[in-house]
């Protein structure tokens, strides 16, 4: 016979964790599929688990949880033709939550779904889901590789490239200027020399954001964290430019090692794991339709994603929780219907996620049609400092007129105004 839970989640991410430890918090029978050995076993950040949401729902999480290094120096890279120029910003990390850790996901998300288990949660894994089951344009459940499973709800948590959502008209398959490939290595080393080579002090970590040159005017960017024992390399960008522009992922992540403003960082470092994801970046207007009778979407799936700071999993989490909870309503007042499932996308339209996104709607259509602002610019600002550091016998005034000349032949002074007016309005 087929077996009924009161709730179904498909994925056991941090959207789909999140969302399961909620329902089962309050008493909902739910399970939890998962298509890896273990939660975990196939998924990719960069990455930085900012604490914010997660310490919401389980204050204190970052004592018990599998951390790695709090982060108290974020950093930008503005790489140039041979140069760069890093801009750090450093904390003494004691603030009360912390802003944030770097994870690996093969620990952390192993230890979360657990959260959701000892909550009464049950979780299956090497199990995939297939499609979404429906009765009279209800879904009613979920079918496996390994049969079939009925809920009164399905929460959609698989992550980007969200199959099962396609295949139940709720998006339509995302196009390549909609997502990015994103290539990432870890790269095993000493904490002592982590810590030397960032001028940490133990258990501190730092985050280094990269853009300019190494990318050859793609629409992405590359970035450097500090893990205990490891660091982790990578970068993403938008498909659709890699392909345009013919740039196989290996060889450009070969390059970005080599990078002066990277390699010193990696030296003798040896690569443990090479991995590869996609992230959403339809942004807000590429969202699918995040309910209908019987289903929720959540987290990557739900096409959650901030380009510019790199989140992905506090959104996860966010809109994970917010599924939980109406679940829970819905199922106290045994309604399922779309009416009463609503309340998830009122909430999280309304949320600081989604309302940063809906201010970055275009942002990275006008990036990808002025590619100077991801390469001219930053080989602009190094070729600048260079020259007002440089001691060549001319004067700050010749300087300055020589600085200024070489900016504008790159790009005329109004069309800098326009790009740090639209960047400007768009980003803050
Ligand atoms: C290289 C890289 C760097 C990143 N860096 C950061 C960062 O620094 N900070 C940050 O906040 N975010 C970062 N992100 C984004 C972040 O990883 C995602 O936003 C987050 O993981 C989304 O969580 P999720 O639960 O929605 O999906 P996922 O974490 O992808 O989880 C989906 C789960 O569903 C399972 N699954 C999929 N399909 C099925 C199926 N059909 N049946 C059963 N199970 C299925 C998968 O195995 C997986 O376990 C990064 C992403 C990448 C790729």
């Amino acid at each position: 016979m087929t077996e009924k839970f009161d709730g179904v989640v498909v994925g056991a991410g941090p959207a789909g964790v999140t969302a399961a430890y909620v329902m089962a918090k309050n008493n909902m029978n739910v399970l939890m599929i998962e298509r890896g050995e273990y939660p975990g076993s196939k998924n990719v950040i960069g990455g930085v688990l900012y604490v914010k949401t997660l310490n919401d729902l389980l204050p204190g999480f970052w004592n018990e949880a599998p951390l790695e290094r709090k982060i108290v120096q974020h950093s930008y890279c503005l790489i140039g033709k041979g140069e760069h120029t890093l801009v750090t910003y450093s904390s003494a990390g004691q603030s009360e939550p912390p802003n944030g850790y770097t994870i690996l996901r093969s620990k952390f998300d192993r230890w979360y779904a657990k959260k959701a288990q000892e909550a009464g949660g049950t979780l299956i894994t090497k199990t995939n889901v297939t499609e979404l089951l429906s009765e009279s344009g209800r879904i009613v459940g979920a079918r496996t590789d390994r049969g079939d499973v009925l809920a009164d709800v399905v929460i959609v948590a698989e992550g980007a490239n969200t199959m099962l959502c396609e295949k139940a008209g709720l998006i339509t398959k995302p196009q390549r200027d909609q997502m990015a490939l994103a290539v990432k290595e870890i790269v095993s080393l000493p904490s002592d020399r982590i810590q030397e080579r960032f001028a940490l002090n133990e258990g501190e970590g730092a985050a280094i954001h990269y853009i300019g040159a190494a990318f050859e005017g793609l629409v992405g960017f590359g970035f450097l964290y500090t893990n205990r024992e490891s660091l982790s390399a990578g970068y993403g960008a938008i498909i659709s430019t890699m392909m345009r522009k013919d740039i196989k992922p290996y060889d450009l992540m070969e390059k970005f090692k080599q990078e002066p403003s990277v390699e010193p960082f990696l030296r003798d470092g040896l690569v443990k794991e090479y991995q590869a994801h996609m992230i959403p970046e339809a942004g807000y207007a590429g969202m699918p339709r995040l309910y209908s009778d019987g289903v929720l979407v959540v987290g990557d799936s739900a096409m959650l994603a901030n380009p510019v700071t790199g989140e992905g999993m506090d959104l996860a989490v966010l809109s994970g929780r917010l599924a939980g909870e109406v679940t829970v309503k819905a199922h106290r007042a045994r309604d399922y219907a779309s009416r009463a499932l609503a309340q998830y996308e009122r909430l999280l339209l309304d949320s600081f996620a989604v309302r940063d996104m809906k201010k970055q709607s275009g942002l990275l259509k006008y990036i990808e049609e002025n590619p100077q602002i991801m390469s001219s610019y930053p080989e602009a600002l190094n070729a600048a400092l260079g020259n007002w550091f440089k001691v060549d016998g001319s004067t700050r005034a010749e300087k300055i007129r020589r600085i200024r000349s070489m900016i504008t032949s790159k790009r005329k002074i109004r069309n800098i105004v326009k790009d740090l007016y639209v960047l400007g309005r768009k980003m803050m």
